[in-house]
């Protein structure tokens, strides 16, 4: 066999049972909006600690699980774990306004055609409000096939869930993209704003993005902000939210609790 298929056939042993084993974990990163500098949200991130390979990027274990189905299995427990902690985030909030939380979607979840009941039977069962929580699709995933993706958001909607598109400005969606398929916010990819000091294109598009989303009254949010200038530079062009390891790495639960109870909650 070859060694890269016999590399992901083993992965993909050990990635199934992973959970039951306590092997996968959910971090969160916080999401800051710019015209008051607050925590309003948290993206959930999935974690591999493997016993004896230690942390494996997501972007290796992740596609394994999609390719596999084992996505399947892994998303709504990831969903349903995040819903879990956002209600412990309830009285958390700066100014007591609740927070979301973000839970990224694969493709072949949306795909499958059972997210909808998935989704609101978990905010039934957790009691979290519907609006605390948005999906993150990727672009990709909504290309490959708009008709189904656009009757899907409209079913994903009705359950009163925001979605949001990630990775935006890497699969070569547009205008009318957006319109066909209409989303809540757009996730500008980190590949914009790594260069936003530095390349005046990535700085246009990027305030043309801002424009063009708000003038269809969709959020935007900026992801990998690593430095304050580009902070600031997404903040005076109007962008609505950030997030970044400038103002914080993905953390555990717990420390995303104290670090909204250091915030004053
Ligand atoms: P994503 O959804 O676009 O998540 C953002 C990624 O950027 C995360 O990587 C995050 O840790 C990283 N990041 C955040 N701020 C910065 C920054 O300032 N600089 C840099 N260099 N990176 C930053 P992570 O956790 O490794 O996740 C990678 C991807 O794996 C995610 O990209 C998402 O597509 C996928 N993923 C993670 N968790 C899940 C999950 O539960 N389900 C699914 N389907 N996909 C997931
Ligand atoms: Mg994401
Ligand atoms: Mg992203």
């Amino acid at each position: 066999m070859d060694h890269a298929v016999e590399r992901r056939v083993h992965m993909e042993q050990e990635l199934r049972g992973a959970w039951e084993r306590g092997e996968l974990s959910v971090v969160y990163q916080p999401i800051c909006r710019t015209s008051d500098g607050r925590v309003v949200g948290a993206e959930a991130l999935l974690r591999w600690q493997h016993p004896m390979l230690g942390m494996i990027a997501p972007s290796v274990f992740i596609d394994v699980a999609e390719q596999s189905g084992l996505i399947e299995g892994i998303g709504p427990r990831v969903l349903r774990m995040a819903c879990e902690e956002a209600m412990r985030w309830a009285c958390m909030g700066e100014g007591s306004e609740r927070l979301f939380v973000s839970v990224n979607v694969s493709p072949r979840q949306l795909r499958k055609g059972d997210l909808p009941d998935i989704v609101a039977e978990c905010l039934r069962e957790t009691g979290l409000p519907a609006s605390c929580l948005h999906l993150e699709l990727t672009e990709t995933a909504v290309i490959s096939d708009e008709l189904q993706a656009a009757a899907m958001l409209a079913r994903l909607h009705s359950t009163g869930v925001k979605v949001w598109l990630d990775d935006f400005g890497t699969g070569f969606s547009g205008l009318s993209h957006l319109r066909r398929v209409p989303v809540d916010g757009v996730k500008i990819d980190r590949s914009f704003v790594a260069d936003l000091q530095r390349d005046p294109d990535d700085l246009a598009l990027t305030t043309a993005i801002i424009a063009m989303a708000h003038s269809l009254g969709i959020t935007v949010v900026a992801e990998g902000v690593e430095k304050e200038a580009q902070y600031s530079l997404l903040a005076e062009r109007g962008c609505d939210l950030v997030w970044g390891y400038w103002l914080s790495h993905p953390v555990s639960a717990t420390e995303f609790s104290h670090l909204l109870a250091r915030r004053g909650g």
